[in-house]
């Protein structure tokens, strides 16, 4: 088995071969069709995050993450080998791997929300994950079928997809009667344009500082795009919506990202916040009850939600958003091209 691991924080990743795990109970052993590289796969590589007023959030240490780690939690491969228990798997069918597994012991994970557990055991972040040619899945519940979907296409739906669905589906119907607004046009911007119209949104104004990926956002059928450095973005926002948006999710989590939607929300709208960019809350206290505004977070979302947007893909034809193939050799190339922001779309590993 041929796998990329971090053996250190801020380190290249380093190749190791060695045998493949043995399945055990409901454990399935996949063979890696496709693993995409994910913005926060930079942030394990950094070993942790700005969280503002100088303040750091670290990754190292007892609870953080475990070294050394093969990253990649955006998995697709096909089931070769299965545990004695895991009795409900295909072998030689592909699935998609649903990457954030709780405890599965917790009051949490009983209500179904394993993404939200206290003592993660996530893919490609907790244990072993798809920088490899072959990734050991803990159950066979987590394995969704691809039926007849691309590998390569439908595996960044295990993080990007899936963050974009459980962010949009938090607007609830307003999606249905205005336009709402999207901060960054990254991986997850570009997807939930695509995944707002198959859920019958009436569309997408879409925000970014970089002028090829608002070119991207309106290739992937934007209504409007709006420069967020602009000293007007606000009122252009409300211009290209036709009112004050009552939803704007942010992708890109920075001061002046959450910033310029809290200026651009409308009273009583929400704000949901999914990037990990890192700073301070730059709004002021009182304008919170003033505006009544919700600001939430929206941290990737649970198996129920993957299953749902797997099925949304298939019966919708949610276009792929535009996917770059790297062979497993490149993981570390690729990491630091979009570290760099030189990724347009998403990078997907074929070994
Ligand atoms: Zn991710
Ligand atoms: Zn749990």
């Amino acid at each position: 088995m041929k796998s990329y691991r971090l053996t250190a924080f801020e380190k290249p990743l380093e190749l190791s071969n060695g045998a493949a795990p043995s399945p055990q109970g409901r454990e399935v052993l996949l063979k890696v069709l496709g693993a995409g590289i994910c913005h926060s796969d930079i942030h394990i590589w950094e070993g942790g995050y700005d969280i503002g007023h100088g303040k750091r959030y670290s990754l190292e240490g007892k609870g953080g993450v475990p070294l050394p780690l093969t990253l990649g939690h955006e998995t697709a491969g096909i089931a070769i080998h299965a545990g004695p228990n895991a009795d409900d798997v295909a072998l030689g069918q592909s699935y998609l791997a649903y990457p954030w597994i709780g405890c599965g012991q917790c009051a949490i994970c009983a209500a179904g929300d394993e993404h939200l557990c206290g003592k993660p055991r996530a893919l490609g972040i907790y244990r072993d994950g798809g920088f490899a040619d072959h990734v050991l899945v803990p159950d066979s519940k987590y394995l969704l079928p691809l039926g007849g979907l691309d590998p390569i296409t439908t595996a960044p739906y295990a993080c990007s997809g899936l963050t974009a669905f459980s962010a949009l589906k938090k607007a609830g119907d307003v999606i249905h009667s205005q336009p709402i607004v999207v901060i960054g046009a990254g991986g997850l911007g570009l997807m939930s344009i695509g995944l707002l119209k198959a859920l019958g949104g009436v569309g997408t104004v879409v925000v970014d500082i970089d002028p090829k990926k608002r070119e991207a956002a309106l290739a992937a059928g934007a209504k409007a795009v709006i420069d967020g450095t602009a000293a007007d973005a606000a009122s252009q926002i409300s211009g290209a919506a036709g009112t004050r948006p009552r939803f704007v999710v942010d992708f890109v989590g920075n001061e002046q990202s959450t910033a310029l939607a809290f200026n651009a929300v409308a009273k009583g709208g929400k704000i949901v916040i999914v990037g990990l960019f890192g700073g301070a809350a730059p709004w002021s206290l009182p304008m919170i009850p003033l505006k009544a505004v919700t600001i939430q977070g929206s941290y990737v979302g649970n198996l129920a939600e993957l299953c749902e947007l797997v099925d949304l893909v298939r019966t919708k034809h949610v276009p792929p958003i535009p996917i770059t193939r790297a062979s497993l050799d490149q993981a570390g190339d690729m990491l630091d091209a979009l570290r760099q922001g030189k990724v347009v779309g998403r990078v997907v590993l074929t070994p």
